[in-house]
C-alpha cells in the first residue's frame, strides 16, 4: 500500500499572482535610510488595518506572514512591529531581549510588505524592518546568539557552515573547464559550496554545454548576506569591501550567482545600502539562461517528462522583482509541466530560512517550510523546483517519505541541454 499523502492545512486554489504592485527593485531605487529616526512619522501611518496579514488579492485572502502565523500575537505580523517601532521610537518602550527577539523572528521575506496599501509603509517597511535588526546590534541584543556564531566563523572561515575554507572547492570536478583569464566569475556561495554542490556541479556544467569562458575564484568568500540581513552592518560592509577588491583586482567584470542571495547582496547590497558601486554585471542563473534562449544560443535537446511547481525565493522575487525569467526557462524544457502554487510571485510563502531565522528560530523555520511543501503537494507536481540552494535544501530538510521531489533549476537546465 502506497504512503498516503498528507493533507494542506489551509485551502489552496490554482490561480496567477497578477497584481501590479511595486517591487523590492523599484522600492530599493527610493532614497535608503536605515535609521529608525527618519520612520518615526511614516510607522505611524499604520492603520492597524491587519490586510498585511493576509494577501491582499489573487490568493482568496491565504496567510501570508510565517512570524505572525508561528507566534500566533499581533507583534509577530508587520501592523504590530510597527507599533513596536513607533513606541521605541517615542521613547514609551525600552529595548529588551524579548522585543529584539520579536524582530529576529521574521525571514524579512516581505510578503505583508507586498500586501500594505499604505504607499509608504509599501515602500519603506523592509527598510525599517533591516533598521530595527541594525539598532538591536547597536544596542546589544541582537544578532542572535546562532548568528553571532556563525558570523564570527565567517570572519575567518569564510563561511557560515563551520567549515574550512580550504575545503570549499572540494565539490568541483576535474572535468569542468574553467579559463584563467575570463572575465566571467561564477560565484558559487556558501551553500552550494558546502551544502547543495549538485548546484554548483549543474551550474558549472551548464556554463561548459554553453562554451562560456570563466572561472571560480579560488579565494571566493561568503557574500556576507547571513551578516547584513541580521543587522550586522559593519562585519557585513567588511566583507562586502574584501569581496569587492578581489574580484575587482581580478579582473572581473561579471558574475553569474546561482544562489538568489548572494544575487540580491551583490547586486543591491553592496551598492545600495554599503555604497560600493563595483560596476560588475550580476547576473542570476536564470536571467543567463534566458537570454541565450532568446538569442537562440541554447536549445533544449532533451525532454524531461515531470509535472512541478515553481517556489520564488524571497531574495529574488520581492527582493529582487525577478519573477518572469526562471519560468521562462522552466517552461521551455521540453516535458516540463509547470503548476502555480496559490500564493505565487509576490505573493508566495517564505521557505522560512532565510533573515537569520533557520539558525536560530528551528521550529519557525520548520513551521514555514512545511507549509511551502504542504501547497506544493496540492497542485499535485512531482518537484517543488527553486533558484537557490538555501530554499532547496531547506526544502530537502523537511521533506519527509518521498512525498515531492525538491530540485533546484541548475539540475533541471543541466539534464534538459
Ligand atoms: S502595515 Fe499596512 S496592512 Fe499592515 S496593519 Fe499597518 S496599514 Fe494595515
Ligand atoms: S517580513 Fe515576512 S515574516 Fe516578517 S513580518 Fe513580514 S511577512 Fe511576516
Amino acid at each position: 500500500m502506497g504512503k498516503k499523502k498528507r493533507e494542506p492545512r489551509v485551502r489552496y486554489v490554482k490561480g496567477q499572482g497578477i497584481s501590479k504592485v511595486k517591487t523590492a527593485y523599484e522600492i530599493h531605487d527610493l532614497k535608503r535610510y536605515q535609521n529608525l529616526e527618519h520612520y518615526k512619522d511614516v510607522v505611524y501611518q499604520c492603520g492597524k488595518c491587519g490586510t498585511c496579514r493576509t494577501v491582499f488579492k489573487d490568493a482568496y485572502w491565504s496567510r501570508v506572514c510565517p512570524s505572525g502565523e508561528f507566534g500566533k500575537f499581533e507583534a509577530y505580523y508587520l501592523g504590530g512591529k510597527n507599533l513596536l517601532i513607533w513606541a521605541i521610537n517615542s521613547g514609551k518602550l525600552n529595548w529588551t531581549e524579548d522585543l529584539a527577539k520579536i524582530f529576529y523572528q521574521c525571514s524579512v521575506c516581505m510578503a505583508c510588505v507586498q500586501q500594505c496599501q499604505i504607499p509608504e509603509i509599501h515602500s519603506y517597511a523592509a527598510e525599517w524592518l533591516m533598521a530595527m535588526r541594525e539598532e538591536a546590534v547597536k544596542q546589544g541584543f541582537g544578532p542572535m546568539p546562532e548568528q553571532k556564531q556563525y558570523t564570527e566563523h565567517i570572519m575567518v572561515e569564510k563561511n557560515p557552515y563551520m567549515e574550512k575554507h580550504g575545503d570549499r572547492l572540494n565539490w568541483l570536478p576535474s572535468h569542468i573547464k574553467q579559463s584563467p583569464d575570463a572575465k566571467l566569475a561564477y560565484f558559487v556561495g556558501c551553500t552550494s559550496s558546502y551544502r547543495e554542490q549538485s548546484v554548483a556541479v549543474a551550474t558549472a556544467e551548464i556554463l561548459n554545454s554553453l562554451q562560456v569562458d570563466f572561472r571560480i575564484l579560488t579565494n571566493e568568500s561568503c557574500c556576507g548576506s547571513p551578516v547584513y540581513m541580521t543587522g550586522q552592518i559593519e562585519k557585513a560592509k567588511e566583507i562586502a569591501e574584501k569581496n569587492v577588491n578581489m574580484f575587482k583586482e581580478s579582473g572581473i567584470e561579471s558574475i553569474i550567482t546561482s544562489c538568489a542571495g548572494c544575487y540580491r547582496t551583490w547586486k543591491d547590497t553592496y551598492p545600495n545600502k554599503f555604497g560600493l558601486n563595483h560596476g560588475i554585471e550580476v547576473k542570476h542563473l536564470p536571467e543567463f539562461i534566458q537570454d541565450k534562449l532568446k538569442k537562440d544560443e541554447l536549445n533544449f535537446s532533451k525532454e524531461i517528462n515531470m509535472k512541478i511547481t515553481y517556489h520564488d525565493p524571497c531574495h529574488i522575487g520581492r527582493h529582487m522583482g525577478i519573477y518572469k525569467a526562471p519560468r521562462e526557462v522552466l517552461e521551455k524544457i521540453p516535458g516540463i509541466e509547470l503548476l502555480e502554487m496559490t500564493r505565487n510571485r509576490h505573493n508566495a510563502w517564505c521557505c522560512g530560512s532565510g533573515g537569520g531565522v533557520r539558525s536560530s528560530f528551528k521550529e519557525l523555520s520548520a513551521f514555514a517550510a512545511n507549509e511551502r511543501i504542504e501547497e506544493a503537494i496540492g497542485t499535485t507536481a512531482e518537484a517543488i523546483v527553486s533558484c537557490c540552494p538555501f530554499c532547496l535544501n531547506q526544502f530537502k530538510t523537511n521533506i519527509k517519505d518521498n512525498e515531492i521531489q525538491a530540485l533546484d533549476l541548475s539540475e533541471l537546465v543541466r539534464k534538459a541541454i
